[in-house]
């Protein structure tokens, strides 16, 4: 095992920033999210005095200019900040990622400088919370599926519809919505919403059996006006703003469920060191060495994986179509590792493992989103199998 990760990132951290960057986030994370992860999560809350600390560390705007209070680093910074977050909490981690990349990466990537000057310096601070609403009830792994229009008024747009699944969906101050503005050829618009905007509401909360500190909720939209200042990239190309975020977006959910896979394994390291059957600790037993072996060399084999990934997706500099199959693999292959990790860490404790007292339940549950969440597993390996020029039937 490499650690906390700093030799398998050597090679693609030359100068030693991300390794200093990593340390200063897990000394944070250790100190300030692990303890309020347990509390948090038992009430279904999401802990909003955690967010303005974030922001003084320069977490929230990892890919954001400088000149609006970002980091102006990369994706390989901002997948390993996103791991040292997730392995403290899941919650946090996932509401991190819907606001650091989800908002505020795509601002980046397609704002004028107007609404880059408007939201960026409120997001990268902590003053703002973002999000994300693209999924609704009946438009979830086909996206573009979607009910929510946008209607042309004088000097904007009207839009009406519902959207489900959102994640930071209560606290969010502005959302990057996405909604039909042209339905006989199918097209979509990205809009900035405020969430001050009248028509804008808060539907139901969404009860999970995971990341339940992280908030998830239903968003109405009544005719919300959306000025054209707030269009995201060009009105009807929508279809191309999301794309332009996918493999980023992809590449960095897999930074989550590396996080969880890491704290099973932590956890259970240090479990079956503790725990004595038959008068002797249960990791003397072959069977349970390997398995803590096995963990060991997939958490390694996928965290080099996906910072191989991040460093080309730096090297290259945008989500050109080459990265497709890369960052959908690494997706896969990490969540699958959560998922494996999480649950064999769950058997590991035995009947602790079953109960709320012990930390390996919930990371079981919360790492179970990732084989579901930014598109699910077998959305990624349709991306896979187009990409290796497979013919698919409808
Ligand atoms: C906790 C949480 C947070 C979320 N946060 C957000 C957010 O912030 N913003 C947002 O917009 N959305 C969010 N989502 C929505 C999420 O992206 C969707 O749930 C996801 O894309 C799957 O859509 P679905 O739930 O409608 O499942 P469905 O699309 O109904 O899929 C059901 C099953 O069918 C399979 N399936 C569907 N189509 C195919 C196919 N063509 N080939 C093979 N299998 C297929 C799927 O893999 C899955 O197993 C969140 C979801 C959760 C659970």
């Amino acid at each position: 095992m490499f650690g906390n990760g700093a030799d398998v990132i050597a090679p693609f951290d030359k100068d030693g920033t991300i390794s200093e960057m990593r340390s200063a986030v897990q000394r944070f994370a250790e100190e300030q999210i692990l303890p309020i992860d347990g509390p948090t999560s038992e009430a279904g809350e999401f802990p909003a005095s955690i967010w303005r600390k974030m922001g003084e560390l320069g977490l929230l705007g990892v890919t954001a200019p400088s000149a609006y209070g970002g980091l102006d680093m990369g994706y390989l910074a901002h997948l390993v900040i996103t791991e040292e977050i997730s392995r403290c909490s899941g919650s946090i981690g996932l509401s991190y990622i819907a606001h650091s990349n989800l908002c505020v990466n795509q601002i980046t990537l397609n704002g004028t400088e107007a609404q880059k000057a408007e939201f960026l310096p409120k997001l990268t601070s902590g003053e703002f919370v973002g999000a994300l609403a693209i999924s609704e009830a009946n438009a979830g792994s086909d996206v573009m599926s979607m009910r929510t229009k946008g209607e042309k008024v004088g000097g904007g747009y009207l839009l009406s519809g519902t959207k489900l699944w959102i994640t930071n969906g209560r606290s969010a101050n502005v959302i990057v919505v996405y909604a039909k503005t042209d339905m006989e050829n199918k097209k979509i618009t990205a809009f900035l919403v405020t969430t001050d905007s009248e028509g804008f509401a808060v539907g139901q909360k969404i009860h999970k059996i995971g990341l339940r500190a992280s908030e998830t909720y239903e968003l109405l939209l009544d005719k919300v006006f959306v000025p054209d200042a707030h269009i995201l990239g060009q009105i009807d190309a929508g279809a191309e703003v999301l794309m332009s975020g996918l493999n980023f977006e992809r590449l960095i959910l897999a930074g989550g469920a590396l996080g969880l896979a890491r704290a099973a394994f932590e956890e259970s390291l240090n479990y079956t060191h503790d725990r004595h059957q038959f008068a002797r600790p249960i990791n003397s037993n072959q069977a349970i060495a390997f398995d803590l072996a096995q963990m060991a060399a997939d958490l390694d084999r996928e965290r080099s994986f996906a910072y191989v990934a991040a460093s080309l997706v730096d090297a290259h500099g945008h989500s050109g179509k080459s990265l497709n199959r890369l960052c959908a693999e690494v997706f896969l292959t990490a969540a699958q590792t959560a998922d494996r990790i999480s649950s064999r860490a769950v058997e590991l404790h035995g009947g602790n493992g079953y109960t709320t007292e012990y930390r390996v339940g919930r990371i079981w549950n919360d790492a179970k989103l990732y084989m579901i969440g930014g598109g699910t597993s077998d959305i990624r390996k349709l991306v896979i199998a187009r990409e290796l020029g497979l013919r698919l039937g409808r």
